[in-house]
């Protein structure tokens, strides 16, 4: 994936005409830390915070809690979370931290001990005004809050602008569930009113049914009556009901720990993961991991859109593979870049004692989102490049 990444970069760099040092200065992380954390049962886990660049602001990125994370992996998503920031046009910079483990195989208490662990390594790294981390995979706002109160423990810090993505009694923001979902359910629209189109009605396929992914079904499902969620997937298989799914039913479901491989419902039937992504609809939203459309793969789709709502989820060869078939792929900097944005949000909420209701957070984010397409979709018609390419090369104008 950072090969992948620094592709789309050297590509937009040429397009800007960036000299081999720029670009090297750019694709260097300013710091990276990997340290071990020891549980008192003798268990070691291997953790990272990469902080890729703070030319615009204070660090930013979330924190992944998975088997696969690793230094590469870090570095990659750092590096992106700098193209976001700025893409996004906020006042911060990108990084990103992860620990390598399966948070399912441990007790409450040990991820509590390894969350508050992880803050108090980094602790002389982070802060309001230097690192904000926040959740990704695998880490929600409970495990922040642990991190948040570890970290106001050794400072004294009280601003709780430390960290986002914390629950609502401890300073986090109204939206900040759904702002990432949401976010792709506006980019989506704008780039739909961009191209002209009227699009009421429309047929959509979500792979990887989870944080992400199941809040743009909601989403879409209140926004739009005309718009189909026809399947959704989680890791191991995927419902497919061609008349439409019930998003919050879904999302209830999972939330029940419910797995689609034994879902029924009337009408609904259960198929393969690469059954959902080859689906006859109109756009695929990819909300589960990186390189899921790949080589091998990517000669199956069918939807005209793709929405890159995880990091990374279309390789680079699959990405000229299907702007070439004349599929329009909307990158994952601009897609998914709804979740910064309300982190950003509750950060300035924090740091001047506010806390706004969730239709004025709602009512900003889109006002970020559709700057942050028309910005790219603008550039990509003035310089006939794809729209990765448009997003990369506005982010680097300003990063350089
Ligand atoms: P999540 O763990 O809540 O959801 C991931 C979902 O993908 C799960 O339902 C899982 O079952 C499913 N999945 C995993 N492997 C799959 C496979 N092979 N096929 C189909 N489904 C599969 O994570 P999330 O927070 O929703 O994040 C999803 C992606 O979005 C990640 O790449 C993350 O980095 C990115 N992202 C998340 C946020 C955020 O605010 N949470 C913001 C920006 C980007």
């Amino acid at each position: 994936m950072l090969d992948d990444t620094h592709q789309f970069l050297d590509e937009a760099a040429r397009r800007l005409g960036l000299s081999s040092e720029e670009l090297a200065k750019l694709k260097q992380a300013d710091a990276e830390h990997a340290f071990g954390i020891e549980l008192s049962n003798g268990q070691t886990y291997k953790a990272y915070r990469v902080q890729h660049n703070n030319r615009r602001g204070p660090y930013k990125g979330g924190i992944r809690f998975h088997p696969e994370v690793n230094l590469d992996e870090v570095r990659t998503l750092a590096t992106l979370m700098s193209l976001k920031t700025a893409a996004a046009g906020l006042p911060l910079g990108g990084g990103k931290g992860g620990i390598a483990v399966d948070p399912r195989k441990l007790s409450k208490e040990q991820l509590e001990e390894l969350s508050r662990k992880y803050a108090a390594a980094l602790e002389p790294h982070i802060g309001p005004d230097k690192d904000v981390p926040a959740p990704d995979v695998n880490t929600d706002a409970t495990i922040i809050d642990w991190m948040l109160d570890e970290y106001e423990k050794i400072t004294g810090d009280t601003s709780h602008a430390s960290f986002t993505g914390k629950s609502l009694a401890k300073g986090g923001s109204h939206g900040r569930d759904a702002a990432t979902g949401r976010g792709g359910v506006l980019a989506l629209e704008e780039l739909l009113k961009l191209e002209g189109g009227g699009h009421k009605d429309l047929t959509v396929a979500i792979q990887g049914f989870g944080n992400v992914g199941s809040f743009f079904g909601t989403v879409m499902a209140e926004r739009h009556s005309g718009w189909r969620l026809a399947a959704a997937s989680d890791s191991e298989a995927a419902v497919y009901n061609p008349d439409g799914l019930d998003a919050k039913a879904l999302q209830q479901y999972k939330a029940g720990r419910g797995r689609f491989k034994d879902y029924s419902d009337s009408g609904a039937k259960v198929v393969g993961n690469d059954e959902l992504l080859a689906l006859d609809v109109d756009v695929l939203v990819l909300a589960g991991f990186e390189n899921t459309v790949n080589q091998s793969n990517a000669g199956s789709v069918r939807a005209h859109y793709v929405i890159e709502m995880a990091n990374g989820p279309v390789t680079k060869q699959a990405y000229d593979y299907l702007t070439d078939h004349g599929h329009v792929v909307l990158p994952d900097i601009i897609a998914n870049a709804g979740g910064v944005i309300v982190s950003y949000l509750e950060w300035v909420q924090n740091r001047s004692h506010e806390s706004w209701p969730e239709a004025d957070v709602n009512a900003k984010l889109a006002g970020y989102m559709q700057k942050a397409v028309r910005e790219t979709y603008d550039y990509a018609k003035k310089e006939q490049a794809s729209l990765k390419s448009a997003a990369f090369s506005v982010a680097l104008q300003k990063l350089s």
